[in-house]
């Protein structure tokens, strides 16, 4: 169907660098905060965000990586596991205990995966607090949960559905609208 570009590459650099320092403001810096990007591309977006705080705090930030394969509600009883799994970038097991852990992902829209998201991190120990940033919210949200931290805000028809591509997986940055 029809093809709407909605951020280039560099309309994607600047939402990134302005949340970066937003979560450096919010936090009063960074000590205390762990990154913890949603697979797939959630993963990515935390290491430039993590990338682009260490620049601007010069301390290095801490970034992990959840899968929650299983704990989505609506897709329970599909084989997935329920067992989180929580790493560093080098495969360690990270600790969130006490951590304010801020949640990355791309897009946003029903809320349940960052439910799931939240329900794994809980199993996994007691965060201080959870924050939220993604690179598009496209409204439609089925729970109350809202990001702390926006890219874009696209409004979106349930028909509609947005294409994320990032250079580490996609080969370019960009993102665009398409009608299904
Ligand atoms: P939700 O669980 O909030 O309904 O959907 C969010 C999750 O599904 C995110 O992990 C996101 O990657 C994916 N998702 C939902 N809608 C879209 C969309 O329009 N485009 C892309 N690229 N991902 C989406
Ligand atoms: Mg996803």
């Amino acid at each position: 169907g029809e093809k709407r570009a909605i951020m280039d590459e560099t309309a994607i650099r600047r939402g990134l660098t302005r949340i970066a320092h937003e979560i450096v403001e919010k936090n009063k810096g960074i000590d205390g905060c762990v990154l913890v990007g949603i697979r797939t591309r959630g993963v990515y977006l935390a290491h430039r965000l993590a990338e682009q705080i260490r620049e601007i705090e010069g301390t290095p930030v801490i970034c992990g990586e959840l899968d929650i394969t299983g704990y989505r509600d609506d897709r329970r009883g599909e084989g997935g596991s329920a067992n989180a799994a929580m790493a560093d970038t080098s495969g360690q097991p990270l600790s969130i205990h006490d951590k304010r852990v801020i949640l990355i992902d791309d897009v946003l829209y029903t809320g349940r995966t960052i439910r799931a998201a939240m329900d794994a991190l809980m199993d996994l120990g007691r965060p201080q607090s959870i924050q939220l940033a993604v690179l598009l919210d496209r409204g439609h949200r089925e729970l109350p949960i809202r990001p702390d931290y926006v890219g874009k805000n696209v409004p979106t028809s349930k028909q509609e559905s947005i294409r994320v591509s990032l250079q580490e997986v996609d080969g370019e940055d960009n993102v665009t609208i398409t009608e299904q």
